[in-house]
């Protein structure tokens, strides 16, 4: 839904600081104050849900349920379409090695899985960005935002984070881990979701009450 952004405070369901920081950022010109679920002692609920809209829905439910503010919550990961969009709601899961995260053998993981499933290159993939909003009065928004590219072996980059070093964006020739912050920034899944986000409700031209 499409409904302007009034409310005093906007509480990020994250526990992640950079992610916070770069939320409050991209969310200051717009005049919002934001508060991160840390401040608040909120329990990070389980992602039980089968797509990356239902489970940051659900933890930005949760968030607003548990505080009365309006809450905001995002999900990402990549979706490979030769596995059938995995690892998608699983993409954290397949670095996790029981000892920390390790996406060297993340991303060794999808590769082999599409050698082992015979699949043609290109290899299309894209990564995702669902952000909810969900409103004091029980209102929601959701938006999801895609990068599209192709998953590309050897890994390439030493920039960015997770699954970058083998993800081609379309109409580029480097990797997201080959790009500069500010690059791939502008070009990514969150950017995509977070501008959806922008024009539907923080925006003033953002229409409804
Ligand atoms: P979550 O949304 O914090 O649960 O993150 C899901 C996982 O998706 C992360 O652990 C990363 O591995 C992966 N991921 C999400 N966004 C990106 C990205 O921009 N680059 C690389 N990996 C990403």
């Amino acid at each position: 839904m499409t409904r302007r952004f009034r409310e005093d405070r906007l509480l990020v369901a994250t526990h992640n600081a950079g992610k916070l920081e770069e939320i409050a950022d991209l969310l200051a010109p717009y005049g919002v104050a934001v508060t991160g679920a840390q401040a608040h002692g909120l329990a990070v609920p389980e992602e039980t849900e089968p797509d990356f809209e239902g489970n940051a829905r659900l933890k930005a439910r949760a968030a607003a349920q548990a505080t009365g503010l309006a809450a905001l919550s995002d999900d990402s990961g990549l979706e490979v379409a030769a596995l059938d969009g995995a690892p998608g709601v699983n993409t954290a899961d397949w670095a996790e090695t029981g000892a920390g995260r390790d996406f060297g053998m993340a991303m060794r993981r999808v590769h082999d899985a599409l050698i082992v499933a015979g699949a043609e290159e290109p290899w299309r993939a894209r990564f995702c960005c669902a952000l909810a909003l969900v409103w004091p009065d029980g209102a929601e928004t959701v938006v999801l935002g895609t990068a599209p590219g192709r998953i590309v072996w050897p890994m390439r980059g030493e920039h960015g984070h997770g699954y970058d070093p083998i993800f081609l964006p379309d109409g580029h020739d480097r990797t997201f881990a080959e790009m500069d912050r500010w690059a791939k920034n502008r070009l990514s899944h969150r950017a995509d979701a977070f501008n959806q986000l922008i024009e539907k409700c923080f925006a003033d031209d953002a229409t409804g009450t």
